[in-house]
């Protein structure tokens, strides 16, 4: 393949919810015989989901599949209120990975009905992320995919109702802007957050496609159909003006006839390893330039059921070894500890993950977790 130079975009891959999910459904394997149930695909990646279905869990889209007692995860994109309680009456323990970024939409959505709004949420139908929103207050959402939805909701219902404008998190800026505007221009007293749902992880991804975009003969943006953010990637790529975008699942779906400079980068659920792949296949012949527009040092803590699940099993085995009980669940990892492996996939023992119960989680990565897990 003659190609000269790759530009690879910096933010890309994983984000902070991502990780989070990640590391905690890694987890929920290493603590529980398989199998584990997870109530949709905990990511939207068809390289992450295999490696999880591996290792023994079960991915369904009704938690009445679950067999009741079963181990259940929640997905990162968020549940409607009604699956969270049937997950919890059905299954005996239940951990929800949602994004807190997905979480504080749901606040909002229910805030904004509570007051008596109507609320626009820009979104995708069938997402799992739109379906979960919208339940959390189903008499006061309607969904709103283009500026003439907007249109046929300001005719129905006239310029002067109290109207709120909500967003799935993974939009790309443009189809988001331009539904947004419509909103301002129909609605005299439209609520909005002060800053956009667009999360951080979507907002720098697709800064930094568009730094690159314009310099590149052809784009490879890497991630699955299914995922909302890598898809917005495509079109900020095609907005740009690249006159080649492809989104590929991995280095074996790139074509022969790519040339020149490539841009490449990652959706928020696609792996590091799978980029480095790509990149190797591609073998520039000038080199590889990352193009860093913003630094990222989110950082979400593990979901509060894990943690308690972790407290409780660290604090029965310490009964039996008869050692001291642990208290709380310390954040920080010890350099010691992160050297040691502890964490989710280790390799050590679940009594001995469990006695590092989720110390330093923040210096874990995923692609660690995941690596460990498939060796
Ligand atoms: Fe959370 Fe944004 Fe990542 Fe989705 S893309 S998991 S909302 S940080």
């Amino acid at each position: 393949m003659p190609v000269e130079r790759v530009l690879l975009a910096s933010p890309r891959g994983f984000c902070a919810g991502v990780e989070k999910a990640i590391k905690a459904l890694a987890w929920m394997v290493r603590v529980f015989e398989p199998p584990v149930y997870c109530y949709h695909e905990i990511v939207h990646n068809a390289h992450v989901v295999a490696q999880f279905r591996s290792q023994g869990v079960v991915f369904v889209d009704d938690v009445e599949e679950v067999p009741p007692g079963a181990p259940l995860m929640l997905s990162a994109h968020g549940s409607a209120p009604e699956v969270v309680v049937a997950a919890r009456d059905h299954a005996r323990t239940v951990v929800d990975a949602v994004c807190p970024l997905v979480t504080k939409v749901h606040h909002e959505l229910k805030v904004r009905s509570r007051k008596g709004y109507t609320v626009l949420y820009v979104g995708h139908e069938g997402h799992e992320e739109a379906v979960g929103t919208m339940a959390v207050a189903p008499q006061s959402a309607r969904l709103a995919r283009s500026a003439a939805e907007v249109d046929e909701v300001a005719s129905a219902m006239g310029p002067d109702v109290p109207v709120a404008l909500l967003a799935q998190t993974t939009l790309s800026h443009d189809e988001w802007s331009g539904i947004m505007t419509r909103a301002q221009e129909r609605f005299e007293a439209l609520w909005m957050p002060n800053r956009s749902d667009l999360c951080f992880a979507t907002t720098n991804r697709q800064a930094a496609l568009k730094a690159i975009a314009g310099r590149a003969d052809a784009v490879i943006v890497i991630g699955s159909a299914n995922s909302s953010n890598t898809r917005a990637l495509e079109k900020v790529a095609s907005a740009s003006g690249c006159a080649r975008v492809l989104r590929v699942n991995g280095a074996n779906e790139l074509p022969d006839d790519l040339f020149g400079t490539v841009g490449v980068t990652a959706g928020a659920s696609a792996p590091e390893e799978i980029v480095q792949a790509v990149v190797a296949r591609l073998a520039p012949t000038e080199g590889v330039e990352e193009i860093a527009v913003t630094e990222e040092d989110e950082y979400f803590p593990p979901p509060p059921e894990l943690r308690d699940l972790l407290r409780g099993l660290a604090a029965v085995l310490a009964l039996g070894l008869g050692a001291p009980a642990p208290k709380g669940d310390s954040s920080e990892m010890s350099s010691e500890a992160v050297a040691a492996g502890q964490g989710p996939g280790a390799g050590q023992s679940s009594k001995g993950a469990a006695g590092g119960a989720l110390v330093g989680d923040r210096h874990v990565s995923a692609a660690d977790v995941l690596a460990r897990l498939a060796g």
